[in-house]
Parts: C-alpha cells; sequence; structure tokens
C-alpha cells in the first residue's frame, strides 16, 4: 500500500515524524509537504504563483518539502511529482485539535479533504494540545487507528474524510465516534502597537460550543476519548432545496 502523508505543521514538525513512523508499519510511505507552517490555510490552493518542491533528507524520512498549501501538497503529489497514486492520505500529526467549527479552517483537515475530493481515503489526525505534546502516546492511538480502519475501509464511500482528534493524556478511554460540534470561536483579538506605533491585531479565541447534543467532538477529547468523525466535503443541505427553489418561484 502506497501512503501518502502532508500536514499543516510543516515538514520539519514533529508531528509529520510521528505519524511517519506509525504509517511506514502498513505501508510505503511518501511525504509531500509544506515547508513551513500553514496552519489555520483551509483549502486554500495555489494559482497564481508557481509550488516550488524541494527534495529534503531527514534523519527519519525524505520527502519533497513545498512552497504550497496543504491541499496544494496532496494535489502536486497525485498530479506528477510522485510516480505512484496513493492508496491513502494520512494528515498530521496536528499539534492543536481540529474539532468542532476548527475543521473549516484546518489545512491538517483540508489536506485529507483534498484527497477525498481525489477520490482517495484522507484521515486527519490531531493532538489537542499546544504545550507538552505526548507524541508517543499519538502514535500508538494512529497505529490502532490505522489497523481498525484497514479493517473496514472498503466500507467508506468516497469524497469523505475521517476527522481524528487526540486527547493528550496518557488516560485515553478509548474511541468515540461522533459528529462535530456546532461551535463558534469567541471573537478576540489582541490589539497592540509595533515599535513604529501603528497598531495590529492578533486573533486569539477559545472555541465554544453551541451544540446540544450531548456527545460530540469537543465533548469526547474533553472527556478523554479519541474522536472519531465522517467528514463530508461540500455536502449539501438537500432538504432546504425546496425553501432555496421558493425564491425564484414567487
Ligand atoms: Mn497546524
Amino acid at each position: 500500500m502506497n501512503i501518502l502523508i502532508s500536514n499543516d505543521d510543516g515538514i520539519y514538525s514533529p508531528g509529520i515524524e510521528t505519524l511517519y513512523q506509525a504509517a511506514s508499519k502498513f505501508g510505503q510511505v511518501f511525504v509531500v509537504a509544506p515547508d513551513s507552517e500553514r496552519s489555520a490555510t483551509g483549502h486554500g490552493i495555489t494559482i497564481s504563483d508557481p509550488i516550488k518542491a524541494k527534495p529534503v533528507k531527514l534523519p527519519l524520512f525524505s520527502g519533497y518539502a513545498t512552497s504550497g498549501t496543504p491541499a496544494d501538497c496532496v494535489k502536486l503529489a497525485c498530479g506528477g511529482l510522485l510516480d505512484i497514486r496513493p492508496d491513502l492520505v494520512l494528515s498530521g500529526i496536528n499539534l492543536g485539535a481540529n474539532t468542532g467549527v476548527s475543521v473549516a479552517y484546518s489545512g491538517t483537515v483540508s489536506a485529507a479533504a483534498e484527497a477525498a475530493i481525489q477520490g482517495i481515503p484522507g484521515i486527519a489526525f490531531s493532538l489537542c494540545t499546544f504545550a507538552n505534546p505526548l507524541w508517543k502516546t499519538a502514535g500508538s492511538i494512529v497505529e490502532e487507528f490505522i489497523t481498525r480502519y484497514l479493517k473496514t475501509k472498503n466500507d467508506w464511500p468516497t469524497n469523505t474524510l475521517i476527522n481524528v482528534n487526540i486527547p493528550n493524556t496518557t488516560k485515553i478511554k478509548g474511541f468515540k465516534t461522533v459528529p462535530i460540534a456546532r461551535s463558534r470561536f469567541e471573537q478576540l483579538f489582541h490589539k497592540r502597537k509595533d515599535p513604529r506605533g501603528n497598531t495590529y491585531f492578533w486573533m486569539d479565541g477559545k472555541i465554544q460550543s453551541l451544540d446540544s447534543r450531548e456527545e460530540n467532538d469537543l465533548w469526547a477529547v474533553d472527556n478523554g476519548y479519541v474522536s472519531v468523525s465522517p467528514v463530508a466535503f461540500a455536502a449539501t443541505r438537500s432538504e432546504l432545496l425546496p425553501s432555496l427553489k421558493n425564491m425564484f418561484t414567487k
């Protein structure tokens, strides 16, 4: 099996090393990832500039560091950079949760979404912390997840990715299949002055759940479970098509 790995924290991030180690147990692994951090770049692609792809040799693996976004990396890997077509695309392991509305902003999730668009199964992995990441624990969870996934993958529809969030604890209670929480970031901008006296803003914020369902991905990771959610790319709210149609018939 050919496995492509990408991420949004960049090819030099520790999370990609951990993912590489886990994935190598299941097949031949190829790495194409941004040359620096591209977190929260969503599903952007590069069409007005060239994309550079430089071969890099790291202690654990060799791969391509690109000047593009995570989605660019997957498109490029599937579109000529590699001699193979991946059978599976893994993204991450991201430093920081991709639960709730973060899924919309996440470059990590978008790399897996791009795989789904290409008709290749995609899985996004994130570790829910920014401090003291327990990579070893996360790596063993990823291994267990892939083992379980490979037993059932034939049942999966195309155009669907799986979003996995791992709580940063050694006392993980298990896996929970849950919906993505309805949520938003509270608006919080730090207003500061630069050395020349100009005002600038730095975005911050905490995710707020707006979800009344008892179990969702925010709830799962807060309670020590690995959240596992199926995510459809560009899902249509089919039940709203009739009311939208009304807009053009009256
Ligand atoms: Mn990131």
